[in-house]
């Protein structure tokens, strides 16, 4: 297999999995709000850090900072750049990732996904214990949710890596997402058969 997985195919997946097919295998552009959303983050981030180097890693029990590093296994046929890495006080290592939204009631399973994708990547490559990640939602301020990096959820995470690289590779046309609210904020939703 000549391509890698990463946590936006995952995120994309877990929006729909049709969304799979249009963007990796008619290869119709991706969604420019959503790379400028992920861009816009990195861009506070740097800005914070300039101003603000230690904000919440003390809380966390951070106790070093890896940054952002490009991490890739063949064996799950995964690959991700975390916004950054971070040990903490208790000797394991843990995920972060940025995200410009507002802070949410919950994590999104999407974003689950993502930072159990570089828990599973971390864990595989630098064979240190990962029992959790962090998001921060920086778009109203900065508020960070801890996420549970469980088997379960790293199971979930190779399930759902093996049915994307299925239908990138079988090229078959996944069902329709049966949460039709999704539809409404599709880029797709002009050219997909409902
Ligand atoms: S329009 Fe709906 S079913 Fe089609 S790809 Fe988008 S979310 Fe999925």
């Amino acid at each position: 297999m000549s391509f890698k997985i990463t946590p936006s195919h995952l995120l994309s997946y877990h929006f729909c999995p049709r969304f799979i097919w249009f963007m990796y295998v008619l290869a119709i552009p991706e969604y420019e709000e959503q790379r400028f959303k992920v861009q816009k983050g990195k861009e506070i981030h740097e800005n914070r850090q300039k101003h603000n180097p230690d904000y919440l890693w003390k809380k966390l029990e951070v106790v070093r900072r890896y940054g952002p590093v490009a991490l890739q296994v063949s064996k799950e046929h995964l690959s991700g750049v975390p916004d950054d890495i971070v040990e903490l006080d208790d000797g394991s290592l843990a995920p972060v990732d940025y995200k410009w939204a507002v802070y949410p009631e919950f994590v999104y399973p999407g974003h689950r996904m993502q930072i159990g994708a570089y828990g599973l990547l971390i864990e595989e490559i630098y064979q240190r214990p990962v029992h959790r990640g962090f998001i921060f939602y920086i778009r109203d301020g900065s508020r960070v949710m801890e996420v549970k990096i469980s088997k379960w959820l790293k199971e979930k995470v190779r399930e759902s890596t093996e049915r994307i690289v299925s239908i990138i590779q079988g090229e078959d046309i996944p069902d329709v997402t049966g949460r039709k609210i999704r539809c409404l904020d599709c880029v797709y939703r002009n050219i997909c058969v409902l």
